[in-house]
């Protein structure tokens, strides 16, 4: 028995997966439900050919974990779907561009192939960056080329709690894209690079503004390389904890806000509504509480742009609602519902914590 067949032959057909997945809640006909998304493994083992529906069903997911969180037997669905990723990919039959932002990743270090000599374009004049210190400022892909005023906001709050972090000047993609598709391989490899060239810094602590950076250098590059002699936090709890020390000192701003939650770090939501909470921000809550994903990540966005962008007004039209802007925490969210609102016409506030943060500390 092949790795996983046994977990899948458990599902009781409950069907709870189907009610929290974001690309089922916009397509019709229950044609893409998690559960059809596992169902298909025996023949991607068996190297079956797949219907037009069964295969693209496979990268019609985000790999948010909305289903893992409701599979009442426990069904790790977002693993097994990054399992027939990998065997797709070694059959060589992986969506054509999904094999390219890999390569964009592992040749040219971001999933655009970006051009690595404007990856610190966010860097001014009035930044205060050591050339060297046991703290690493990473602000990952989408924050150097997409959401510049994101490091900005977080290295002045640093700045003014008195840190004055390092750049990794041989900064690199993390890999998130790779971890999603079953690239694992490729993805320990670079892992190794990434993860001696940090260590080689004497640094001690790395934060990262995007959860994917945290999560993929903190969880994964541990299960696919070794333990990090560096920690890795994620800069909205680093705030949090400064603004529990007196360190930063929150001024009111008079805004409700809806949140528009990362789900890589969906555990930790109390995060950044503390933030929120100390700047005096109401917030109402999107979908009941429920997570719902922005619907840009894990490829859906290049392979299926049209689904993609359809999940992103889901928090859109929620938060027009009851709330005068979305806070984000997530570079990629913002940069994908940015893409999705302008694809159509559509008005959308949207800020990140940091930013709000270094508006309510520091001003504007
Ligand atoms: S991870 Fe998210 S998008 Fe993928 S099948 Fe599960 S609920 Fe749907
Ligand atoms: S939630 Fe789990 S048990 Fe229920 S249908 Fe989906 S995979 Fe099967």
């Amino acid at each position: 028995m092949y790795r996983f067949q046994e977990i899948i032959d458990s599902c009781i057909d409950c069907k709870k997966c189907w009610d929290v997945c974001p690309v089922n809640m916009v397509t019709d006909g229950n044609r893409f439900t998690p559960q059809g998304k596992i169902e298909s493994l025996a023949k991607i083992v068996a190297c079956e050919e797949l219907s037009k529906d069964e295969y693209d069903n496979i990268y019609l997911s985000t790999r948010c974990g909305a289903c893992d969180d409701v599979c009442p037997v426990d069904i790790p669905i977002t693993d097994i779907i990054q399992y027939e990723r990998q065997l797709l990919a070694q059959q060589g039959r992986e969506p054509a561009k999904t094999t390219a932002i890999s390569q964009n990743i592992i040749e040219h270090n971001s999933p655009g192939a970006k051009d690595p000599s404007k990856r610190f374009d966010w860097v001014t004049d009035d930044l205060d960056i050591a050339e060297s210190s046991e703290i690493a400022y990473m602000a990952g892909c989408w924050v150097s080329y997409s959401q510049p005023d994101i490091a900005r906001a977080t290295i002045r709050l640093l700045n003014h709690a008195g840190i004055r972090p390092m750049i990794l000047k041989d900064e690199k993609c993390c890999g998130l894209f790779l971890v999603d598709n079953g690239h694992l391989e490729q993805l320990a490899e670079h892992a190794r690079k990434f993860v001696d060239y940090i260590e080689s810094l004497g640094v001690k602590k790395v934060i990262a503004s995007c959860p994917g950076c945290y999560i993929v250098l903190g969880k994964e590059y541990p299960k696919l390389y070794r333990e990090l002699n560096f920690e890795v936090e994620h800069s909205l709890k680093v705030f949090k904890d400064m603004i529990a020390d007196g360190t930063l000192k929150p001024r009111k701003l008079d805004l409700a806000v809806s949140v528009r939650d990362a789900c890589p770090i969906r555990g930790s939501k109390d995060i950044p509504r503390s933030i929120l909470e100390s700047m005096g921000v109401e917030v109402k809550e999107l979908f009941e509480e429920k997570q719902v994903c922005c619907g840009g990540p894990a490829g859906l966005k290049p392979n299926f742009p049209e689904i993609a962008n359809n999940i992103a007004m889901l928090s859109v039209k929620d938060y027009k609602d009851k709330a005068d802007m979305l806070a984000s925490y997530c570079p990629f969210c913002m940069h994908h519902m940015e893409g999705a609102c302008k694809s159509k016409d559509e008005e959308m506030e949207m800020k990140d914590i940091s930013v709000l943060l270094a508006e309510s500390v520091l001003g504007k």
